[in-house]
């Protein structure tokens, strides 16, 4: 009987598969990341990292998360730089997925394809809760999907969504903390809120 939480063994002939953590502003994706990369090296297989070079947050040649746990990993600025540095690496992880192109989507099914372990980390929508860049073909790509949550600072409900708490409508403003907050989908809004305040519909 297959189990509803969809985990289940994955019979292959051959390796090489993508697997994506997915999810809001400070749910802990990051953190997956790192924990996931860590265990390669137990294993002794080669890994590199990867993250796109608009986050600039922490450190510029390290994947942070948010409670200052850190691993090394390059900046590039497109998913074609990826691919070539990644020829002699068994394993291959990405944070900030959602801030690549499409070509992203090639890219994992290139690496995939020749038998390399690719993990994404990502946020799934926008804070106007829209499908983020490649992420909704990033999901669709995945043999194995893993969707993680933060808590909702308004009612401590898992929150699924990245409310933006700053007056700025530009989809990437890549979050500090004073940025965003997480939020459960009835706490949310797709409007900016910020000092207290909803954006007012100048329209
Ligand atoms: P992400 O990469 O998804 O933004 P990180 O892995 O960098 O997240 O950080 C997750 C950590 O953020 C948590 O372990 C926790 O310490 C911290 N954190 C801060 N605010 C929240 C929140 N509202 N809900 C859950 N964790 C939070
Ligand atoms: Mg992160
Ligand atoms: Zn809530």
């Amino acid at each position: 009987m297959p189990s509803f939480s969809g985990q289940h063994t994955l019979i292959t002939s051959r390796p090489g598969h993508v697997e994506v953590i997915a999810g809001c502003m400070y749910s802990g994706k990051t953190e997956e990341l790192i924990r996931r990369i860590r265990r390669t090296k137990y294993a002794k297989q080669s890994s590199v990292v990867f993250k796109h070079e608009w986050d600039k947050r922490y450190d510029a040649e390290l994947v942070v998360s948010h409670l200052q746990n850190s691993i090394q990993a390059i900046p590039v600025g497109g998913a074609e730089t990826i691919y070539s540095m990644s020829q002699d690496a068994q394993v291959v992880g990405i944070d900030e997925a959602q801030f690549f192109g499409m070509d992203l989507v090639d890219v994992c099914r290139r690496l995939a394809g020749e038998g390399k372990r690719v993990i994404l980390a990502g946020l799934d929508k926008d804070w106007e809760g829209k499908a983020f860049g490649p992420m909704p073909f990033l999901l669709a790509e995945a043999e194995f999907i893993h969707k993680v949550y933060a808590v909702c600072v308004c009612c401590g409900a898992d929150a699924t969504r990245s409310q933006r708490i700053v007056n700025s409508r530009e989809q990437v403003l890549v979050g500090e903390r004073s940025a965003y907050e997480a939020r459960c989908r009835a706490c949310w809004t797709p409007v900016p809120i910020f000092a207290g305040k909803e954006e007012m519909d100048e329209g």
